[in-house]
C-alpha cells in the first residue's frame, strides 16, 4: 500500500488494472477493485498496512471492463458499500444495450462481463459524488466511463496513461470512440492536479 497523499493510496497487489484507496471525510473508497482473482491479495495488502477491507463505504468504478470492475459485486456483498458506475456502462452489463461495435469490445463481451453490483448509484455526466470528490464524464474508452477527481489527485481509469508526468493516449484499438477519447484526454490533461493515478501505468506526479 503506497501512500501518495494524505488521503490517496495505491494498492500495489491488484491483478490487471491499478487499484486505489481513498480516505475522505469519514468515507473510504476503493477505486477499480479489479479482478476477483486479486480480491484476497488486496485484502492481505490492506491488513498488512493496518487497514481493513471492511472500511470500504464506496466502490468507485471508472468503467465496466472486467480488469477494473469484476470484483466489485463481491466487494459490495462483503461490505455493503455504495457502488458508483456510469449509467451507460451499467446498461451494457445488464444487457439492455450492446457494447460498442468495435472488435475489442465485441471480443471482451464474449469473454466475460463483470457482474452488475448491488447498491448501485448511476453516474450520467459530471457529478459531485460527495463534497470534494467529483466524477468527470470521459466516454471515449467506454460509453459510461468516468474519471474521478479528489482534490489534487486525478484517477483517470482508462481515459489516459501516464508517462513522464503527463497524460497520454490509451491505444486507439481499446477506445470505443477515438475522437471523443482525444477530447477527454485534452480535458483531463488540462486539470490543475498534482497526481495522475492511471489504470495501467504507475501513478505519477504531474509535471
Ligand atoms: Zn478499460
Amino acid at each position: 500500500m503506497k501512500q501518495l497523499t494524505d488521503h490517496a493510496f495505491w494498492l500495489e497487489s491488484s491483478v490487471a488494472a491499478n487499484c486505489y484507496w481513498l480516505d475522505a471525510d469519514g468515507r473510504t473508497a476503493i477505486i477499480d477493485p479489479g479482478m476477483t482473482f486479486g480480491l484476497n491479495r488486496l485484502a492481505r495488502e490492506l491488513r498488512a498496512a493496518g487497514r481493513s477491507p471492511y472500511e470500504v463505504t464506496d466502490i468507485l468504478l471508472t468503467h465496466y471492463d472486467t480488469d477494473h470492475a469484476q470484483s466489485a459485486a463481491e466487494w459490495q456483498r462483503r461490505t455493503g458499500a455504495r457502488v458508483w458506475l456510469g449509467a451507460a456502462d451499467a446498461a451494457i452489463l445488464t444487457g439492455a444495450v450492446p457494447p460498442p461495435a468495435t472488435p475489442f469490445r465485441r471480443f471482451s463481451a464474449r469473454v466475460a462481463l463483470a457482474e452488475l453490483p448491488a447498491n448501485l448509484h448511476l453516474l450520467d455526466g459530471d457529478a459531485e459524488v460527495w463534497p470534494g470528490l467529483s466524477a468527470l464524464t470521459s466516454p471515449g474508452h467506454t460509453p459510461g466511463h468516468h474519471a474521478f477527481r479528489a482534490g489534487r489527485v486525478l484517477f483517470t481509469g482508462d481515459a489516459a496513461l501516464c508517462k513522464d508526468g503527463r497524460l497520454g493516449p490509451v491505444p486507439s484499438f481499446l477506445m470505443s470512440d477515438t475522437q471523443r477519447g482525444l477530447a477527454d484526454l485534452a480535458r483531463l490533461g488540462a486539470l490543475d492536479v498534482d497526481w495522475y493515478c492511471c489504470g495501467h501505468s504507475a501513478p505519477q506526479r504531474r509535471r
